[in-house]
Order: C-alpha cells, then sequence, then structure tokens
C-alpha cells in the first residue's frame, strides 16, 4: 500500500504550489460543475523510487465555515488519513497565531511531523529557522516552491518517514 502524505497550513502559505511541484501530473483542478471549481486534493508522488500519494487538505473546504472551522476539519483529516503530516509555514510572514493554531491541532497526533518554511527564496543564515522551532515540532526544512530551493531536502524527509 502506497504511504499517504498530507500537506496542512493556513491559507496562502504555498500547500498548493508544493502539492504541483511535488505531484507527477500538474493538473490543480479535478471537477467543474458550474459555479463550483473544487481545487485537486489527490496527486502521485514518486522519489527514489518510492511511491506515495500527496494530499493538498487546503482544496478539502467547506461552505459557509469560518476559517478556523475549515483549518482546523482540514488538520484532522490529514492526522486520520496521512502517514506523514507536511506543516508548511511561510517565511516571509514569520510565525502567526493561525500557524500556531494549527499546531496546536496537530499536537493531538502521534504520526511524524515535518515542518516545511515555504517562500524561503534566498538561502541565508540559519538562524532564520530559531522562530518556527519555538513550535516544539522539530528543526523546520526551508524551502521555495516556486524556486525549487530545500524540495530534494524535503522529499528526503518525507520518504524517511514512510
Ligand atoms: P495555499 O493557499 O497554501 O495553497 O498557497 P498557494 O500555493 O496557492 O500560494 C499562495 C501564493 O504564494 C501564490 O501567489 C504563490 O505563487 C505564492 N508562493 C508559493 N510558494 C512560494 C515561494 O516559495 N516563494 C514565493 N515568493 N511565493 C510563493
Ligand atoms: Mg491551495
Amino acid at each position: 500500500k502506497k504511504g499517504i502524505v498530507a500537506i496542512v497550513g493556513r491559507p496562502n502559505v504555498g500547500k498548493s504550489s508544493l502539492f504541483n511541484r511535488v505531484i507527477r501530473e500538474k493538473k490543480s483542478i479535478v471537477e467543474d460543475i458550474p459555479g463550483v471549481t473544487r481545487d485537486r486534493i489527490y496527486g502521485d508522488a514518486e522519489w527514489l523510487t518510492r511511491e506515495f500519494m500527496v494530499i493538498d487538505t487546503g482544496g478539502i473546504t467547506l461552505k459557509d465555515q469560518v476559517f478556523a472551522k475549515e483549518v482546523k476539519i482540514q488538520a484532522e483529516i490529514a492526522m486520520q488519513e496521512a502517514d506523514v503530516i507536511v506543516f508548511v509555514l511561510n517565511f516571509k510572514e514569520g510565525l502567526t497565531n493561525e500557524d500556531k493554531m494549527v499546531a496546536r491541532i496537530l499536537y493531538k497526533t502521534h504520526k511524524p511531523i515535518i515542518l516545511a518554511v515555504n517562500k524561503y527564496d534566498k538561502k541565508g543564515s540559519e538562524n532564520d529557522m530559531f522562530e518556527f522551532m519555538s513550535l516544539g515540532l522539530g528543526n523546520p526544512i526551508m524551502i521555495s516552491s516556486t524556486h525549487g530551493i530545500g524540495i530534494g531536502d524535503l522529499l528526503d524527509g518525507i520518504v524517511h518517514q514512510l
């Protein structure tokens, strides 16, 4: 059975960009019902001969729900379905209260969590990661989904946990 990797995080951190970079096919829309556009949320991925499935939980949306509820449900689905959870943060904005809210939900799982600090477009000082370490979820992997930085390190970390 293929392992399942769920990508979680508050909106706009770059979950879908990371998802698109990791999956083989770059199709981002799965269904187009008039008036309803649903993001494609499942994709097949492969790294170093290991095959796994990726879920973009940001594509799971609920009608008429407040942000907090939606992100909570996305994180809970990830905790149930996934073998490994990738928690995406935004380097440009730093750690926010919304990130801490996601973290509080994730603290309840015993599944492996990998922190991926995205939008790290230019490599710099290692000190940049200390803020994110305060979550207590381990050392982050610094990545840029749009520039392709750190993706190999992240995938190494993922397949190591699968
Ligand atoms: P999501 O809401 O978490 O799925 O975030 P998206 O993947 O839709 O990305 C939100 C915005 O951030 C888009 O405009 C992306 O192009 C941008 N973005 C994603 N990854 C990066 C990155 O590594 N660097 C920069 N500079 N922008 C990024
Ligand atoms: Mg998205």
